[in-house]
């Protein structure tokens, strides 16, 4: 006798359904599809024969590396774009510290200007 186990994911992260094909040449083996299947409109594509599963997960496998790969590379350029723009904000905070310290230097000639202003319109 066919066994669903093991439990196969459903693409709607529920355990998918185990039950006997419906065909006379099918009905000594089980498929596997999502619970909702036959039940509501909405349902998952997941549709294997138990027979075929392991190619099944074999493919599912290879297609997750693929998207981990993806994902890695997605990464590093992330990671590289990150340290570009941390570099960018270290030289506009030193030039920030650089322009600061230019215009601290300036405030007292500012302020005796100022103060040289008002003592000649008062004479
Ligand atoms: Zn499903």
């Amino acid at each position: 006798m066919a066994t669903v186990d093991p439990i196969l994911s459903c693409a709607c992260g529920r355990a998918c359904a185990g039950k006997p094909g419906s065909a006379v040449s099918r009905k000594h083996k089980f498929y596997f599809s999502c619970q909702s299947y036959g039940v509501h409109s909405r349902a998952c594509e997941v549709y294997v024969w138990e027979d075929e599963l392991e190619e099944y997960v074999q493919k599912r496998i290879r297609a997750a590396g693929v998207k981990l790969q993806e994902l890695r590379e997605d990464r590093d350029e992330f990671i590289e774009e990150l340290s570009d723009r941390t570099r960018e904000i270290k030289k506009l905070k030193r030039m920030n510290k650089v322009l600061q310290l230019a215009l601290a230097s300036t405030a007292p000639v500012a302020a005796l200007i100022a103060v040289m202003a008002a003592w000649a319109g008062h004479h």
